[in-house]
Order: C-alpha cells, then structure tokens, then sequence
C-alpha cells in the first residue's frame, strides 16, 4: 500500500512575511490532517531556515526546488545535494518543466541531478510531462517514456527505488487546465508499466504523484484514480486553506 503524498511547490513565491503567515496557518492545521498522507513543502531556498523552524516536530516535510549536480565547487549562487540534505531537507524537485523550459535542463543534466540527490540521501521527485503540442500530436507516451528512460539508462532502475515521479503535463502547470482523472491515469499507468517490466516491486512501490492545476476542487478524483499516489502542487498551495483541503482529500 503507497502512501499517498502531497507536495507544495512554492517557487519563487512569499515575502518573509507571507511565508511565515501561510506556514503557520498550515502547521495549525495539521493536527485535522490524516498520518496515512505524508506532506512536503518546497519553499524557496532563501525561506528553507524559516520553514524549517516552523515545522519543527510537526509531521511536515521539506523539500527544495532544485539543486546543482556537483557535489561542491566553484559554482556562483547554487545549492548542492548535500548542503540540502545536512540541512534538513528531504525531499528535492528536479527537472521541472519550468527548470526545462526557462533553463534549458537537459534530461541529462537531470540524471545528475537524480544521482547528485540520491548519493546525498536526498529524496528526489522527478517531474516529467509532454507538452500540448506533443500530446495534441500523439506523443504523450513516447515524451514521457523519454523522460523516465534518461534515467533508467544511466542510473538504472534502481533509481526509483527511493525517489517520486511526478506526471506534470506542461500544459496543466498553471493554466487552470487540470488533465482529467481518466487523461493522468492513462499516463500514471502507462509509467508504472514501463517500470514493472524492469522490476516489479520497484513499479509497485514507487509514489507517481499528479501535477497541474490541481486544486481543492478537483483534487479527490484525481487522488481516488488506482496509480495516481498524490500531487505536486503550485498555485494551490500557497492558499493555506485550499491546500490543506487538497492534503484532505488524498486520506
Ligand atoms: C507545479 O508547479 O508543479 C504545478 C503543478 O503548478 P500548478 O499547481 O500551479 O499548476
């Protein structure tokens, strides 16, 4: 039985102030919250302290929204693995489609960063989605079998054997234009049986979490799907109600 996870993703979101406000508010709500749903918040790097204070015994997790590959070095304004992982960090998003799209991140830069946050005992959640012009062209599954193999190919399958995958469809991400619970499934499972052909066990444990547009609204029926295991959350998240609403329906 998978744990069912929600993430919030922050990005680049919140004064001191108004980070301090949302996690309070959602530190207060944790105690209506469900112990059968793990919950991570990626804040930016610069409010990591802050959050970190905040949930303090409280049955949140932290999280960051990138990381460098290098393990140290010379490398201007970056933040390694394991500076994460000795600060308290858990959790790492890696390859966003805003981090692919904005920064030109390879699938082979993300495989270093995959490996980067592993060797550092880092959890990393690996976020892979077609775009609309791929998925209108019919190039869903071969996009997103691209994205997971990157991985397989140099790292192995035993890179999910601690990590998350999160199916973000780029043209979910922030558009309000949620994919159905029918539309993720199809691609949720399509995942989980690309990777039980390798390894069953590994396919069956692994946490595939949904990102795009999800909200308070439309969270339970894409959590009630059989392979979606939980959600990667933007916009929805720095709503502290809605959130926690979303946290909700995933129990
Ligand atoms: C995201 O950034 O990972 C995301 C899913 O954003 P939103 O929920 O705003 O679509």
């Amino acid at each position: 039985m998978r744990r069912k996870l929600v993430v919030g993703n922050w990005k680049m979101h919140g004064t001191l102030a108004q980070s301090t406000a949302l996690l309070q508010e959602v530190v207060a709500a944790t105690t209506e919250l469900s112990e059968d749903v793990e919950i991570g918040i990626c804040p930016s790097y610069i409010h990591l302290g802050l959050a970190k204070e905040l949930l303090q015994n409280k049955p949140l997790l932290l999280g960051a929204q990138d990381l460098n590959s290098e393990p140290e070095g010379a490398q201007t304004g970056e933040v390694s693995a394991s500076m994460l992982a000795d600060f308290g960090v858990s959790y790492v998003i890696v390859g966003h489609s805003e981090r692919r799209e904005i920064f030109q991140e390879s699938d082979q830069l993300v495989v270093l960063k995959i490996a980067a946050a592993q060797a550092a005992g880092l959890t990393p959640i690996l976020c892979i989605g077609e775009s609309l012009e791929q998925r209108q062209q019919g190039l869903t599954e071969e996009i997103v079998i691209a994205q997971l193999n990157a991985v397989i190919d140099q790292v192995g399958i035993q890179a999910f054997d601690r990590a998350v995958i999160a199916y973000e469809p780029v043209w979910a991400i922030g558009t309000g234009q949620t994919a159905s619970p029918t539309q993720a499934q199809e691609v949720h499972w399509i995942l989980r049986d690309h990777l039980a052909a390798r390894d069953a066990a590994v396919a069956g444990a692994i946490r595939i979490i949904y990102g795009g547009s999800v909200k308070a609204d439309n969270a339970k029926d894409l959590f009630l799907q059989v392979d979606i295991d939980g959600g990667l959350v933007g916009g929805a998240s720095l709503k502290a109600e809605e959130f926690i609403s979303i946290c909700k329906s995933a129990d």
